[in-house]
């Protein structure tokens, strides 16, 4: 028997430092190796299918694709074969002794800048085999290329030098073996690495096994075509992804071969878990390339109010080494994310005309992360527009109507819409802001939450009409009539003009300017927004989260009260005025609280009470 010599190479300067970081890192998410090694194999079994398409009669031919993982857990070895395309002796030097684009300085410093924060990162440069080191604490990599007579081992601890011996008698393709140090002894269990695979490698074009059995059982469904796949392989495919325990709500599959190749499948579950109090949620839509994870919760692909959104989009024409960081700033994956959210929105938009019942119920548990898209986002504000839903007076309580809808029903010469934001539809109702709207037949659209006047105002405009709070005070239903009303009331507000004045200046902290309204029908007096873009509602949020931070409050817009020239209440005012200066100072300072209540503003309860029994005690005198 002859001896085969060995050789030993001393790794590139560029490798040996890498290697040093990763060694010592104190790194402990080491899975990803496993996905680097796995990764690897489908590439090389990839790379040998395309190369025995031309090759007449390739090197062991006869051997199955496929992919073996072996477990020791008394030697403490992780083995990892592939029957792939293999190594030569000179790639085996190439490819596992240095770094492959180690002539870019830039490269190298972002690549161990990356390798110093998150070893598993490498992989995203390029150089994700040595990931191995962060778990083996010596390597061997046997290979024997499809193209070469004899086959090689390569032997390694990873600091600062390798191996290499020829060893007869191999088969096509590579094996990696690997002793575990201590810390990774993990590796050696069967249940650590099959929850390892099933995690990153699920979708792995060719069979993954594991003790002779087939890990990767699941087929990357997004690759097929829509025909080819039943309801219940899609839900059987969601909770496997999802981990969920039901069905989804609905769900995307599009596929696209221009401008970019997507395969995208996306899924609505069933329930908000931000909403049942678990905080935040990752996004949960996965980055693939040719069925490799390369980036999982991806930040990147969808933008932050899809987060409730499942699945996956692969892609081939991204780089599979892309690092995070360039997948941040990646023009490809900016165009992909631009493209599968349209999508993505156009479909909800179908699904509200083809089953409305369907949309409703996604309304009632994700309406709040359209509106947060509503409100954060302009690059979709077309099509968030189209999905948000509102009660309005003209539809039954509880029950919600589109912008799409509120348009098609405005009167021939109406061109704005109207909206009104108050706690529930009984307060909205009661109160003095849609008194004209209902007299003139003009719907108007009720926001219960918060977040719809920021929504709203964020949109400012639906299908080229101006989205208006009827808080505003500029704001005039009806101009030509209005005017003239102005005009016929004229003479007769003379009368008012010193109650006005008289008002203004008892009310000059609360209020800016006090006027005539040309819009209350019953109630007495309303408060109105100067500044067209800040409603009350609003304003609250604002002081709210800024006292929530202890942050100073900020002086708030002084609003702006209408009264009621036509309400017996004002009238009986202009005459108290004159003979019971004290009594009409009570009664004004009350209508101005009781207005300020109605838009949901702030007022001092304790002087409002305290006057209240003063009023009280004048009543049953
Ligand atoms: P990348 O996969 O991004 O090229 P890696 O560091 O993971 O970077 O691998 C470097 C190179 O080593 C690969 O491009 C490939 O040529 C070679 N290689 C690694 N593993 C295998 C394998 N199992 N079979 C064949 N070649 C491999
Ligand atoms: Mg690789």
């Amino acid at each position: 028997m002859t001896e085969n010599k060995t050789q030993t190479f001393e790794f590139q300067s560029e490798t040996r430092k890498l290697l040093d970081i990763v060694i010592n890192s104190l790194y402990t998410e080491k899975d990803v190796f496993v996905r680097e090694l796995i990764s690897n194999a489908a590439d090389a079994l990839e790379k040998f299918r395309h190369t025995a398409l031309t090759v007449t009669d390739p090197f062991d031919a006869d051997l199955p694709l496929e992919i073996t993982v072996e477990v020791d857990d008394k030697a403490n070895t992780l083995t990892i074969s592939d029957t792939g395309i293999g190594m030569t002796h000179e790639e085996l030097e190439s490819n596992l002794g240095t770094i492959a684009h180690s002539g870019s300085n830039a490269y190298l410093e972002e690549l161990m800048e990356a390798a110093k924060k998150d070893v598993s990162l490498i992989g995203q440069f390029g150089v994700g085999f040595y990931s191995v080191f962060m778990a083996g604490k010596k390597v061997r990599v046997l290979s024997r290329s499809w193209d070469e007579s004899t086959g090689n081992e390569w032997v390694s601890e990873g600091a600062g030098s390798y191996t290499l011996t020829e060893v007869e008698g191999l088969h096509r393709g590579t094996k990696i073996i690997i002793d575990l140090k201590e810390e990774a002894k993990d590796y050696s269990q069967k249940w650590k690495i099959e929850s390892v695979i099933k995690q990153y490698s699920s979708f792995v074009p060719y069979p993954v096994k594991l003790d002779g059995e087939v890990v990767n059982t699941v087929q990357a469904l997004w690759t097929k075509s829509h025909s080819e796949i039943t309801d219940e392989e899609y839900n059987k495919f969601y909770k496997f992804i999802a981990n969920a325990g039901n069905d989804p709500l609905t769900r995307l599959h599009f596929s696209a071969d221009a401008p970019l190749a997507i395969n995208a499948l996306l899924f609505v579950p069933q329930e908000n878990f931000e909403s049942m109090g678990f905080g935040k949620m990752e996004p949960g839509v996965n980055l693939y390339c040719q069925r490799i994870l390369i980036d999982q919760h991806s930040k990147n692909i969808l933008p932050e109010w899809l987060r409730f959104l499942k699945g996956i989009v692969d892609s081939e024409d991204l780089p599979l080494n892309i690092s995070r960081q360039a997948l941040q700033d990646n023009a490809l994956v900016a165009k992909l994310r631009r493209v599968i959210t349209r999508r993505f929105l156009k479909s909800l938009d179908e699904l509200a005309a083809k089953e409305p019942e369907k949309y409703e119920k996604f309304w009632d548990v994700f309406g709040i992360f359209i509106k947060e898209g509503a409100t954060s986002d302009f690059e979709y504000q077309k099509e968030l527009g189209k999905l948000l839903r509102f009660e309005s007076s003209k539809s039954e309580a509880g029950k919600m109507v589109s912008l799409t809808d509120y348009v098609n029903r405005m009167q021939p010469d109406q061109e704005e819409i109207y909206f009104i934001n108050g706690p529930s539809r009984a307060a909205i109702e009661a109160g003095p802001y849609v008194e004209l709207f209902r007299k003139k037949d003009i719907e108007i659209i009720y926001t219960l939450e918060p977040i719809d006047d920021f929504a709203l105002n964020h949109l400012g405009e639906f299908d080229s009409k101006k989205l208006v709070s009827a808080e505003r005070a500029d704001l005039s239903l009806d101009k030509k009539e209005d005017e003239k009303k102005d005009e016929a009331e004229k003479p007769e507000n003379k009368e008012l003009d010193g109650l006005l004045t008289w008002m203004q200046e008892l009310l000059k902290d609360a209020v800016s300017e006090v006027t005539i309204s040309t819009r209350l029908v019953d109630a007495p007096a309303m408060i109105v927004n100067p500044d067209s873009y800040m409603t009350s509602s609003m304003e609250r949020i604002m002081a709210a989260g800024r006292r929530e931070h202890g942050l100073p409050g900020t002086e708030a817009s002084k609003k702006k009260m209408e009264i009621n020239a036509d309400n017996p209440l004002i009238k009986k005012l202009a005459e108290l005025q004159g003979s019971d200066d004290e009594f009409a100072r009570q009664i004004t300072w009350q209508i101005c609280d009781n207005a300020m209540i109605q838009a949901g503003l702030q007022i001092d309860p304790l002087k409002m009470v305290e006057r209240n029994y003063k009023l009280l005690s004048r009543v049953v005198k």
